[in-house]
Parts: C-alpha cells; sequence; structure tokens
C-alpha cells in the first residue's frame, strides 16, 4: 500500500473524481482505503419498530487504492509515491519534489 491512514489523497476516478480527502482507513488485504467524505451509499434502514419511520443513512464505500493519488504533505501536488533506502529504513519519497511524505 503507498498510502496509508492519515494520508491526505485525490480521487482520480469515479464519480468523486477531483475531489480530495484523508484516509480514515486502509484495508491492505483487499489494496482499499476509506476516505472522509468520499463515496458515500445510501442505504435505507427499515423502521425498527411499528410506527418508526425508516430512514436513510450516508454509509461510506472502500475505495480501490488505484483511484487515489497521494497529495504531497511538502509541495502539496497530486503525485505518485516513490521508495528509497536509508540505512535499512524504507522511505516514501514524493516523485515531483524528491522529499520524504
Ligand atoms: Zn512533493
Amino acid at each position: 500500500m503507498k498510502v496509508k491512514k492519515g494520508d491526505l489523497v485525490l480521487i482520480t476516478a469515479g464519480k468523486d473524481k477531483g475531489r480530495t480527502g484523508k484516509i480514515l482507513k486502509s484495508l491492505p488485504k483487499e489494496l482499499k482505503i476509506l476516505v472522509e467524505g468520499i463515496n458515500f451509499k445510501k442505504k435505507h434502514v427499515r423502521p425498527k419498530r411499528e410506527g418508526e419511520k425508516g430512514q436513510v443513512v450516508e454509509i461510506p464505500a472502500a475505495l480501490n487504492v488505484s483511484n487515489v493519488k497521494l497529495i504531497c504533505s511538502k509541495c502539496g501536488k497530486a503525485t505518485r509515491v516513490g521508495y528509497t533506502v536509508d540505512k535499512d529504513i524504507k522511505k516514501r519519497i514524493c516523485k515531483k519534489c524528491k522529499q520524504e511524505v
């Protein structure tokens, strides 16, 4: 996973294309992420008791990680992520400004 929880990402595909949001949760096994305010799906909830009204709730749906681009915290641009290894520690770097992100 090139992005992780707390990263700011740009959505590059789907109905929220062009929007940005923070990653709330990453699901590495499924290569999916949940992004704040992005990809909400409406779900109808049936009344639990008689006399209650049904509700429509919005639930965030996970996005495929390939549909987002990291926004670099250093230069603020949507970028691809590279890696460098420094003293056996793997670091993410921004492909645009070459700084660690
Ligand atoms: Zn950068």
